[in-house]
């Protein structure tokens, strides 16, 4: 540790920056408090308006808003008819969420590489563990660039599978001038406070599949409905709601979605900063062979939501661990996305093997997410490229 030193001295910044938070503004609180003030704070008509303004963001037909990300994954799987002895093929890096959501329905993930420059789920890798029991795809806009959609509907289409679409980095990423949300067979997002709009908790699938969209709604709140074509027992008594299946307490409240709305006003904006710093980022460390730049297809105009630092080990002589805790000492707060899902403990204990992913397990060694929301100021950004710079000229390899 004590070689740290030197960065801790001085740091380059006095008040830490850490790598994500929400923007919150006075327009904000106040469709916040107006909600509050109103006769029907959930199920009301805010959700109403949140999912019509989802509908048109995303360019889908239904869109169902949900009380966090985590719900939205996991109604998809059950809508998709997840059960045990089904197998899905899952990004390696991602959130846990991504994974959990095919354990929740007692399905078994089975895990994808990605490509080695993108850092997306690799399409052919989805082509070699397909199986008989296949029966979903849970690919993962990772940073907020599409997936390679068209190949992987492709793929989905040729073997019957149905794709889930975790945005959750992704809401304003257009994919072949296609917004997210509207292309998959379910698209679902979230609105945790780092990601790039939020609700405090919130989530929404969409879908343009009339079927499955009453199937959300429906398990969304407790497989109850009130509509008589679903009932076994049909009747027109004014008090009679039937539950037809086992669904959970997933809504959303109205003060939520009024946020939400207030938020996705902005969604232009924020989504505008995000790309001006990331660009700033590849910029400055375009030039430095210490650091490997993420590469971005041309498909995908993407809304960035993590900026990922890549060390390139062979010019390096420090590791991750020692790059990470220098700019910690520098101030400047990163994180890393993500461990692969199967090196969790829980995951492990189910028998998963380290050495699966191979693309996957190199990446997560080498990387760390930098600063990126909307309220960084130039300044800041300035502050982590300096850190950044100086960490490098520290641990750069002599040739
Ligand atoms: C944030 C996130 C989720 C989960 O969303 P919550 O709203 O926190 O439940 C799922 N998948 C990915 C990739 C995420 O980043």
């Amino acid at each position: 540790m004590e070689e740290l030193a030197i960065f801790g001295g001085i740091p380059v910044r006095e008040k830490p920056i850490h790598y994500g938070r929400q923007c919150i503004e006075q327009d904000d609180i106040d469709a916040v408090v107006e909600t509050l003030k109103s006769d029907v704070i959930t199920c009301g008509p805010k959700i109403e308006e949140l999912e019509k303004k989802l509908c048109e963001v995303t360019g889908a037909k239904y869109a169902v808003a949900v009380c966090n990300g985590t719900a939205a994954l996991h109604l998809a799987a059950i809508a998709a008819g997840l059960k045990e002895g089904d197998e899905v093929i899952v990004s390696s890096i991602t959130f846990a969420a991504s994974a959990n959501c095919v354990r929740y329905c007692g399905a078994r993930p089975v895990f994808a590489d990605i490509k080695p420059d993108t850092y997306n789920i690799d399409p052919d890798s989805i082509r070699r563990l397909i199986t008989p029991a296949t029966k979903a795809v849970v690919a993962v806009d990772f940073t907020g660039q599409a997936v390679e959609l068209d190949e992987i509907c492709a793929i989905c289409k040729e073997h019957n599978l149905l794709l889930i679409e975790d945005a959750a980095h992704a809401i304003g990423t257009k994919y072949k001038d296609k917004p997210v949300g509207s292309i998959a067979d379910m698209t679902c997002f979230s609105f945790h406070p780092v990601k790039t709009v939020t609700s405090g908790e919130g989530g929404a699938i969409t879908t343009n599949d009339e079927a499955l969209y009453r199937r959300l709604v429906r398990l969304r709140a407790h497989g109850i409905t009130r509509s008589q074509e679903e009932m076994v027992h049909p009747t027109d008594a004014r008090w009679y709601n039937e539950q037809v299946e086992l669904g959970y307490n997933y809504r959303m409240t109205d003060f939520q979605a009024a946020l939400l709305c207030s938020q996705l006003k902005k969604l232009g904006k924020f989504s505008a900063r995000r790309k001006e710093i990331a660009e700033k980022y590849n910029e400055a460390f375009a030039e430095m062979p210490e650091l490997m730049i993420q590469r971005e297809i041309p498909e995908s105009e993407t809304t960035r939501h993590l900026y990922i630092l890549r060390l390139n080990p062979e010019k390096l002589t420090c590791d991750r661990r020692q790059f990470f805790d220098a700019l910690y000492a520098e101030n400047i707060c990163p994180q890393v996305h993500y461990l692969p899902v199967y090196w969790h403990s829980y995951y492990e204990k189910l028998g998963y093997q380290k050495g699966i992913c191979p693309n996957a397990e190199k990446f997560y060694n080498e990387v760390m997410s930098l600063p990126l929301y909307y309220m960084l100021s130039d300044s800041d950004v300035e502050d982590v490229i300096r850190a950044v710079k100086k960490v490098v000229a520290y641990y750069k390899k002599q040739s």
